[in-house]
């Protein structure tokens, strides 16, 4: 698994993911979000980067706030970084509560019974409010967030620090609900007067800066991913991804390829397999163009060999991916990589070609990969 091989030898693919690019991607936005300060959304093992890697390297560029969707991934992070806080965004159930409290974790209450259980099973500890505004998912209602600030007996005895609320619309800066769900929210933070609150993640971040608020909390646009579609994406990107040719093969035009036999040659080719697949999250959604699968969107998954582009042919299997590389030079396919994510195609390209977002690309990679960091600083 993960780091067995020095170079990626025994292994598939190379994942290198560089520290650095997360860094700078960090400043960026904690500069747009003056005078607010940026906090770093590391759910999800930090969207399938490492948390483990990713929130140390960050904490030692001054990042001091983290968000985690779950109590066991706050309880994951809490060694490396004692100091910070780390607000667990799915909320307190009373079976995780002493886990949170134990490791020092602050719970965003979503609901007033969470919040009337939290008072009177967990007592002073500092939490935080969550407020729907509009995207109807998680968080009080906004009548419910009045009651709550204008109530004495609760709001008095919590130890509140923290209010939010979470965009519906954010990658579509047009969108009307934005508009309300900011207006909504000015008035819903202005009732917890001095409660530090947040509301922007990285697309109204990088739209609209902190709209005012004190935190931000940007996920995506930290690993390099586009986070407002149509939009050139000033952020550096963070994941290289190159799997290992294994086969190089010829074929003869009509001959088909993979499972289902749904690609045909329509030329004589030279086919190469790379051993990489869907179980380690290279999608089958991006399977070759012409294959059944990819009815919906003309194009499919490409990889590139020296800046050479290649074709995914028919199915995206289980451990294996064919290229067409007929128009590749030996001298470049000599290398024996062929990259998947990286300079030539986009972590976004990917997704595009997938039929999904640059999200559940990182999210979905893989164990398999011999996995490499670079460019982590002091760390
Ligand atoms: C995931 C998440 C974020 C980060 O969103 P990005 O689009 O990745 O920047 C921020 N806030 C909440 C509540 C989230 O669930």
């Amino acid at each position: 698994m993960a780091g067995r091989a020095d170079n990626g030898e025994l292994c598939g693919g190379r994942l290198t993911i560089d520290l650095g690019a997360i860094i700078a991607n960090w400043r960026d936005l904690d500069r747009r979000s003056r005078p607010g300060r940026a906090a770093a959304v590391v759910k999800a093992d930090a969207y399938g980067l490492g948390a483990h890697r990713v929130v140390p390297a960050l904490a030692s560029a001054g990042c001091d706030s983290f968000f985690v969707a779950l109590p066991g991934e706050g309880v994951a992070i809490r060694p490396l970084v004692p100091e910070a806080r780390i607000f667990v965004l799915n909320g307190a159930h009373a079976d995780t509560m002493d886990a949170m409290i134990e490791a020092g974790l602050i719970p965003i209450l979503c609901s007033m019974e969470q919040a009337r259980f939290w008072l009177a099973q967990g007592g002073g500890t500092a939490c935080a409010i969550q407020v729907d505004t509009g995207m109807n998912r998680l968080g009080l209602t906004v009548g419910e967030a009045y009651t709550l600030a204008s109530d004495d007996t609760l709001r008095g005895k919590l130890d509140i620090v923290h209010v939010m609320s979470h965009f519906a619309c954010a990658d579509t800066p047009d969108h009307p609900l934005n508009r309300q769900q900011i207006e909504s929210f000015q008035a819903v933070a202005a009732a917890f007067e001095s409660v530090e609150s947040s509301l922007s993640n990285s697309a109204a971040t990088l739209t609209g800066g902190a709209h005012g608020f004190a935190m931000t909390r940007p996920g995506i646009a930290l690993y390099g991913g586009e986070a407002v579609p149509g939009i050139a994406n000033s952020m550096r990107p963070v994941v290289t991804l190159k799997a290992r040719i294994v086969q190089i093969r010829s074929a003869l035009s009509g001959e088909t390829v993979s499972y289902g036999a749904t690609q045909r040659l329509d030329r004589d080719s030279r086919i190469a397999i790379a051993s990489v697949g869907y179980a380690d999250g290279y999608p089958r959604a991006g399977s070759g163009s012409g294959v059944p699968l990819r009815n919906a969107v003309a194009e499919g998954l490409c990889g590139f060999v020296a800046r050479h582009r290649a074709p995914v042919l028919g199915r995206v299997t289980m451990d294996l991916t064919a290229f067409d590389v007929t128009d590749v030079p030996d001298a470049a396919l000599a290398e024996g990589w062929i990259e998947l994510i990286g300079p030539n195609r986009s972590l976004d390209d990917v997704a595009r070609a997938s039929g999904t977002i640059g999200y559940e690309i990182l999210t979905s990679l893989g164990t398999r990969y011999a996995r490499r960091y670079r460019g982590e600083g002091r760390n």
